[in-house]
């Protein structure tokens, strides 16, 4: 990309040592144990990634561009998802924190999370609502001086890492969308437990629990924007993620390809490097194009998410779906361009495309990205 910053330029330098050195030798072991160590929570904080968002006058830097946390979301995707995803979520928390609370919930919240370099927890899923997010049914029941909470909530990652969630609830849940209101909760509040570890298939070092709430008490002040707006904020919010979610697909699909055609340029059968057949250079031109096109189209929402454009909620929604369906292709043929080698865990291939799938199903599946997209072209006509 020609026209980034001096400043954009230089934290992806860093980033990327960041995630060359202290982060792709670790990333075998973390799948293998499905752990994150905390070391990779303060290699972020260290770098300052855990600030991005986060102003000035709190203890942050300057509020970092949606552009900037791509490049920083894209440069550890390119050596390790669970590691980008851990970053990604703590932002996809911040996002409505950081446009529903008033200053002095700022001035109370968010210093610790710099100095402190805490995660933020994003909780909305429930099991009985996944796609159809509005009929969350965690009830907020208001009382004097605050709200009791009593709920269950699942696939919540960074569960058992995050130091505070940022959760919806409703009022009541007949009024649907109106109900939903945000709230931080803090994850040694009495009434939350951590519940069932979730097992599986890919990003597996990415911690996935439940969020158990009985009776969990929360404060009034700690109630995020109004009551019944909660909806908003997190509409608000989906955007911006879902542009980060579109260069973690980017950077996974790009990490994959480079060790696959590393791989290829050594490899020898019928007596010749295997580069040298134009079935493999054809997947290769197919993969390169593929990342290009997402970039291109995830870093154009991007800015236009910088530039506050009327458009972003349909392009973010097509820079998520379509980079997560380039990167699942992607890392699939970077597994069938190493054959058996690239199936083997002594590689990191396989693990990149197991990585992968979960993108075309998280902020909103492919399928929700789709019907936005339409919907939104189409009520514009
Ligand atoms: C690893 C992982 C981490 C996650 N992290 C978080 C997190 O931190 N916080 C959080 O709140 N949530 C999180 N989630 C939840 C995630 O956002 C949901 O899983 C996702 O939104 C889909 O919901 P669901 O799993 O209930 O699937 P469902 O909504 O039950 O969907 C099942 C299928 O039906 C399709 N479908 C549903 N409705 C429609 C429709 N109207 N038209 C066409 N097709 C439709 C879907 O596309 C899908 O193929 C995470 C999930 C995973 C797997």
């Amino acid at each position: 990309m020609l026209d980034l910053t001096e400043e954009q330029r230089l934290l992806r330098a860093s980033v990327g040592r960041l995630a060359r050195e202290k982060i792709a030798p670790l990333a075998a072991a973390m799948d293998a144990a499905q752990e994150l160590p905390d070391d990779i929570r303060r290699h972020l904080a260290e770098h300052g990634l855990l600030r991005l968002k986060i102003p000035e006058a709190y203890g942050g830097v300057a509020p970092a561009d949606a552009v900037t946390c791509c490049l920083a979301v894209e440069e550890i995707a390119r050596v390790d998802g669970s590691s980008s995803l851990m970053l990604v979520n703590h932002l996809a928390g911040l996002a409505p924190l950081l446009r529903g609370s008033t200053e002095t919930q700022k001035s109370r919240f968010l210093p610790a999370i710099v100095q402190e370099g805490h995660i933020v927890g994003f909780a909305l899923t429930e099991p009985e609502a996944g796609s159809d997010a509005a009929s969350l049914r965690t009830r907020a029941s208001k009382e004097a001086e605050g709200y009791r909470l009593t709920g269950t909530k699942r696939f919540i990652t960074n569960g058992g890492v995050a130091k505070v969630f940022v959760l919806f609830a409703t009022l009541d849940p007949a009024l649907k969308r109106q109900g939903i209101t945000a709230f931080l909760v803090d994850e040694d509040n009495p009434g939350l437990r951590i519940g069932k570890k979730e097992d599986k298939m890919g990003m597996r070092a990415s911690p996935t629990t439940e969020i158990v709430l009985d009776n969990a008490f929360v404060p009034e002040d700690e109630r995020i924007g109004p009551e019944g707006e909660g909806w908003g904020l997190l509409i608000e919010g989906l955007s911006e993620t879902r542009i980060l979610i579109g260069a973690l697909s980017v950077g996974l699909a790009d990490g994959a390809t480079e060790v696959a055609a590393r791989y290829a340029l050594e490899r020898s059968q019928f007596g010749k490097t295997i580069t040298t057949f134009q079935g493999v250079q054809f997947m290769v031109a197919d993969m390169l194009m593929g990342i290009e096109t997402a970039r291109s189209l995830v870093y154009r929402a991007a800015r236009m998410q910088d530039r506050g454009h009327p458009s972003v909620r349909r392009f973010a929604s097509m820079a998520k779906c379509y980079a997560s369906d380039m990167a699942m292709r992607v890392t699939t043929d970077a597994v069938q361009m190493m054959g058996g080698y690239g199936y083997m865990k002594d590689y990191p291939v396989e693990r990149m495309m197991r990585d992968a799938k979960v993108l075309q199903i998280f902020e909103g599946t492919n399928q929700i990205q789709r019907i936005i997209i339409a919907r939104d072209y189409l009520d514009g006509l």
